[in-house]
């Protein structure tokens, strides 16, 4: 298997709903993403996919988030905006983009940070 990485980064406000501790209240943090895309195969120029346009779609999706206040975004009024649940918004709309999509994690801190992939 091949795999390859790339990372971007936003900073946003949120606090978890139904959470007991201090993290219920509005907090921030400057995340980190990491995407991994696999393959067993390497196209004809021998890369599993583009990263320039693997970067782009991150970039254009973490736009969205980025300097928001995350729970006031429609899908996170539904939806806790934990890492986790952040991890999974950000998987289900990179797989449109790359149906080789392995894995999403969201950093929280240095030490903190949540996966999520499709076994
Ligand atoms: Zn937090």
């Amino acid at each position: 298997m091949y795999k390859i990485k790339i990372e971007g980064d936003f900073s946003s406000a949120h606090n978890l709903r139904g959470y007991k501790g201090k993290c219920e209240e509005l907090h921030g943090h400057n995340w980190k993403v990491e995407v991994i895309v696999a393959s067993n195969k390497l196209d004809k120029i021998g890369m599993v996919m583009d990263f320039k346009f693997l970067k782009q779609k991150l970039h254009s999706l973490l736009e969205k988030l980025d300097h928001k206040y995350l729970n006031k975004l429609a899908y996170f009024k539904k939806v806790n905006p934990t890492s986790e649940n952040i991890a999974k918004y950000l998987y289900d709309r990179l797989k449109t983009e790359a149906a080789n999509l392995y894995s999403v994690t969201v950093w929280e801190s240095d030490k903190a940070s949540a996966t999520y992939y499709v076994e």
